[in-house]
């Protein structure tokens, strides 16, 4: 990535009209991108789309004239700029679309733990979390990361030799955060957004020592998904596919061959 001087301004932007459906984020990523312009822009549930940028002050001066036309086939009714501080943005982001899937899946072998898999760049980027996610931003679980998965492995739920499976949560994710991943993951931060039928919102994962440390903390962040003192491992413990807790699939007994 090309060094860049500090940015020089940073601002928010919302651009009001017919400007969802019309390639205007895809567009402003573009120019962006050309201006030497970084941060994000989001389609909004009402309607419009919202943007940060920062950068030299030309660039940002260039890209709100861009915003004020809109790429052809917009139809920009409104555009409200103010200045806001400059947050570090590594890279110019689409935000509040899926990155692809996530799982996490309830494993009993030699321990009993939660494995949580993130898609990324064709693979499960992997952590087995002993104790299982929380939606308490209190918490901060252990997470050691293990090998890449391959992504036909995430719909296994039964019994295996010596243990079981069960899928205790899946859906889809958003990437968050001031660098594009998975660079983000190899310097040991990455920000994201879970849509999963009980994970909800904001996370984190921090690597607690340097690369190439397996120990990282998995952690929810504070947005309107937090249930601060919830335990929604022990709350929610059945699969999200069968309904079966992983107790009754141990129960079951080893696969018949
Ligand atoms: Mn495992």
């Amino acid at each position: 990535m090309e060094t860049q001087d500090p940015a020089a301004r940073a601002i928010r932007a919302v651009i009001a009209g017919s400007v969802q459906g019309v390639g205007l984020r895809e567009a402003t990523r573009r120019r962006a991108d050309q201006l030497g312009v970084r941060g994000w822009v989001r389609n909004e549930d009402d309607g419009t789309v919202a943007l940060h940028a920062e950068g030299p002050s030309a660039g940002i001066d260039a890209l709100v004239a861009f915003l004020a036309r809109g790429p052809r086939g917009a139809g920009v009714a409104e555009l409200s700029v103010h200045d806001v501080r400059v947050e570090g943005h590594e890279q110019f982001a689409i935000r509040g679309v899926s990155a692809g899937g996530f799982v996490v899946q309830e494993h009993a072998s030699s321990t009993r733990h939660f494995d949580l898999r993130l898609e990324v760049a064709q693979t499960m980027r992997s952590w087995a979390v002993p104790k299982g996610p929380s939606l308490d931003p209190a918490v901060k679980r252990l997470a050691v990361q293990v090998d890449d998965h391959a992504i036909e492995h995430n719909a296994f739920e039964g019994p295996t030799e010596g243990g079981g499976v069960v899928v205790w949560d899946r859906g889809a994710y958003e990437r968050g955060g001031r660098v594009p991943w998975p660079e983000a993951l190899d310097r040991g931060h990455a920000v994201f957004v879970l849509h999963g039928e009980k994970l909800q919102g904001g996370f984190a994962l921090q690597r607690t020592g340097r690369a190439p440390s397996s120990q990282w903390l998995l952690l929810k962040r504070r947005d309107d998904e937090a249930r601060p003192g919830s335990d929604v491992v022990a709350e929610r413990p059945a699969s999200v596919v069968s309904g079966l807790t992983l107790d009754e699939i141990l129960q079951a007994g080893p696969p018949r061959s």
